[in-house]
């Protein structure tokens, strides 16, 4: 298994993990962008996001970044939730993950 977020899933990589349940982990990116900066991952490998076929699962994810950003404490203030999709996208991981930024002011466009 060469995908490195499934290894990451697997504890065959390390990671700061933030929280796990069954289906989904949450941990920080390795090249923070802001000062808040933690990826959600499925456990299950979808290559991008064009390959969801589980609405049930992204209800969860986005159930997770909620209790994320309550426990950390940047909910109100706010943050940004990314995901890139293939090359124009921007996406360097092929393992579907969802970006949460948080800790400072975010632009727009994002570029
Ligand atoms: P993408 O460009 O695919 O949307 O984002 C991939 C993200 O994964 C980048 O923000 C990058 O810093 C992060 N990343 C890549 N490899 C690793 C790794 O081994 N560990 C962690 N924690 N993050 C990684
Ligand atoms: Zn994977």
């Amino acid at each position: 298994m060469s995908c490195i977020f499934c290894r990451i899933a697997k504890k065959e990589l390390p990671s700061k993990i933030v929280y796990e349940d069954d289906s989904v982990l949450a941990f920080e990116d390795i090249a923070p962008q802001a000062p808040i900066h933690i990826l959600v991952i499925p456990k299950k490998h979808y290559s991008t996001v064009l390959e969801i076929d589980d609405k049930t699962l992204i209800g969860h994810i986005f159930t997770v970044i909620n209790e994320i950003a309550q426990q950390k404490r940047f909910s109100e203030k706010g943050f940004r939730v990314v995901v890139n999709c293939n090359s124009d996208g921007g996406q360097t991981v092929y393992h579907l993950h969802f970006h949460i930024l948080a800790g400072r002011r975010m632009f727009w466009p994002p570029g």
